[in-house]
């Protein structure tokens, strides 16, 4: 169906290809039954692309979605190409993708939906109602700025480095998203770095501090060293509303929220960049937080649903479609009422494949749109 909402659809590698063929089910029940279309276009990226252009992007896939609305991206990363060099490598692709897209604002939810209680390795006390929200900062720090490489010392050894390395406006840019975000939620924002020992730490204690002064009415803002934010996401996870961090801790505190939650499966997430003057919408690409999971690609029992909830972000964030992100949110909890992928079953539900999960999602919106 034609719209005005176009998409750039990347599935990408492994599982990627599975749990996106299932989100087109999702988008094929939404024109049918809510007359929503989209206006979509296919690329290949990650190994995929490697396979048929020798480069894990091509300008063309890139500019294509850059003119996009929104991109929805599956996964990549391929055992295959583990040799290859760093600059070709499928992971390559995504991180040149959110780069030039300028996509700066990572959103990871941490939600434990009612259904999942027991999927969590966490007390359900300690993890049920949880609802959290882990703002990455996506351009800058460790993993692109400069210097970075590894030297050869001529001595027969060599020197690997990588510098974390942040300005004032990058770190005002993101703590600005992060104290929207927390005005729309429970108007609690900590902002995690490691102040103690890293000079990058000071600055962006000192940024978000003067921001929130600036700017923060409505937001309670609290520091937290990241070490001890590892510790408190899984001693008390409820403590938290918005965390806002850098690139590198935000990697691994939000893999850490990931677990709370059951499964990485049922994570989605939000790239946003900064919002077009004229249209007040900002650049955006949505994906699921797992890789490819070359361990059971090909066999379709990837669990589809934080592909689908990531598309429940695209709806609304980019689309502004509440209502209909609601409803897949809610097909969601529903189908996990009784059927399962193997990576979060429990005694007394229905193990499924992804196949039978979605179209347990689907009958679940038949019911709910009734
Ligand atoms: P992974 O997320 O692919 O898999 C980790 C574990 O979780 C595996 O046991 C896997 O089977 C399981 N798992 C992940 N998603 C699942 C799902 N939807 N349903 C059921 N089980 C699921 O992480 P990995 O194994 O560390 O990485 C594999 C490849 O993916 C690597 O090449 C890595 O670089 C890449 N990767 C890509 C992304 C991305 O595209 N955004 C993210 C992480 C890793």
């Amino acid at each position: 169906m034609a719209s005005n909402r176009k998409v750039m659809v990347l599935p990408g590698d492994g599982i990627g290809n599975e749990v996106m063929q299932a989100n087109m089910k999702i988008i094929d029940w939404l024109a049918k039954h809510r007359s929503l279309g989209f206006d979509l276009s296919e690329g290949l990226v990650g190994g995929a692309a490697y396979d048929v252009h020798g480069t894990p992007l091509t300008d063309e896939t890139l500019a294509d979605s850059i003119a996009s609305d929104a991109v929805l991206f599956g996964a990549v990363g391929t055992p295959k190409y583990d040799g290859v060099p760093f600059e070709v490598r499928p992971e390559a692709g995504l991180l040149r993708l959110r780069k030039e897209m300028d996509l700066f604002a990572n959103l990871r939810p941490a939600m434990v939906f009612p259904t999942l209680v027991d999927a969590s390795t966490l007390k359900p006390e300690v993890v049920s109602g949880l609802d959290i929200m882990i703002l990455r900062e996506l351009c800058g720090g460790s993993y692109f700025a400069e210097p970075r490489g590894i030297d050869d010392l001529g001595d027969g050894t060599k020197r690997g480095y990588d510098t974390n390395a942040y300005t004032t406006p990058e770190i005002e840019r993101i703590g600005r998203v992060g104290m929207e975000l927390a005005r729309k939620r429970d108007g609690r924002l900590t902002s995690v770095e490691k102040a103690n020992v890293m000079h990058s730490g000071v600055l962006w204690r000192q940024v978000m501090t003067a921001l929130h002064a600036a700017e923060g009415e409505g937001v309670a803002l609290s520091h937290m060293y990241a070490d001890n934010c590892a510790m408190q996401l899984v001693r008390n996870p409820k403590q938290f509303d918005v965390i806002v961090t850098d690139n590198l801790f935000g990697d691994l505190l939000s893999d850490c929220a990931a677990m709370l939650t059951g499964s990485l499966g049922m994570l989605p997430s939000a790239s946003l960049g900064t919002p077009d003057p004229e249209t007040g919408l900002p650049k955006a690409m949505y994906e699921p937080v797992h890789g490819s999971a070359p361990d059971i690609a090909g066999k379709g029992l990837a669990n589809p649903l934080a592909q689908f909830l990531s598309f429940a972000m695209m709806l609304r964030y980019s689309f502004d479609q509440a209502d209909e992100a609601g409803l897949v949110e809610k097909a969601v909890n529903m189908a996990l009422e009784s059927k399962r992928t193997g990576d979060i079953m429990a005694p007394g539900c229905e193990q499924t494949d992804t196949d039978g999960m979605t179209k347990a999602v689907l009958d679940a919106m038949d019911r709910l749109a009734r």
